[in-house]
């Protein structure tokens, strides 16, 4: 089944649970991330009062204003845009996970930024599975490397892997390399437990890969709205 336009919550999390089970596995393993870009705060409160306290957010400057509106709940803010290293700064201070680490100089920025009081930003190394120049994120074979340099910085925490595959072909492939990539770098000492991948069309897939955080908006707010 693919989820192209918008559920109500509790379908959502049906679907979840039954992937979750064709996939012999735990729904605790696996959660659920609001992907709320050009969404209003509006509606990210009222999927918050269903239950859902994660949400992501693709660009800086829209998700301050709705981190300042919705400062009253406890959510847990996601970053997951492309990070130009002028808006490491905002990201180090607003967000308590960010997706889309692609090199070093952005790892250094973030951890350094970091507000010292909180603890170190939780990030996901992007991953570039389809080798696709035009695409952010690092290709698979440079992965142990920023690890290893990630490891002593003190502001940001290395958790995982993430990844969005071409949309036009079938992700499962890519979503199983991606689960080796993760357990090729488990072997080798670094301790990472997430891999954020699927989408709104294809996270049923993505569970069974093994994914830990899937990234829906469509299938949660309905269509994108004029940006913000
Ligand atoms: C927009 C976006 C999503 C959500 O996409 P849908 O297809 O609407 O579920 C997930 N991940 C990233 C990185 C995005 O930019």
């Amino acid at each position: 089944m693919t989820v192209s336009n918008k559920h109500s919550l509790p379908d959502i999390q049906q679907i979840i649970q039954a992937a979750c089970i064709k996939a012999k596995r735990d729904p605790q393993t696996l959660q659920l991330l609001a992907v709320s870009k050009t969404q209003s705060s509006d509606a990210i409160r009222s999927l918050y009062q269903k239950g859902l306290h994660r949400f992501g957010e693709n660009y800086c400057q829209e998700a301050l204003s709705k981190i300042t509106e919705l400062a009253d709940l406890q959510i847990e803010w996601h970053f997951i845009g492309p990070i130009q290293s002028n808006k490491t700064r905002l990201i180090a201070e607003n967000f308590d996970w960010v997706h889309t680490l692609d090199r070093l100089k952005i790892a250094q920025r973030l951890s350094e930024q970091r507000p010292p009081n909180r603890e170190p930003i939780q990030a996901c190394v992007q991953i570039n599975i389809d080798q696709e120049s035009s695409k952010s994120g690092i290709l698979p074979a440079d992965l142990m490397e920023l690890l290893k340099a990630c490891q002593n910085l003190k502001g940001i925490k290395i958790r995982g892997l993430m990844c969005i595959p071409k949309a036009d072909e079938d992700p499962e492939p890519r979503f199983k390399q991606m689960a080796a990539l993760l357990a090729q770098a488990q072997q080798v000492g670094f301790e990472l437990d997430t891999l954020s991948m699927g989408m709104s069309s294809d996270f049923e897939s993505a569970i069974d890969a093994g994914a830990t955080i899937i990234r829906l908006g469509t299938a949660l707010f309905g269509n994108r709205q004029q940006k913000l």
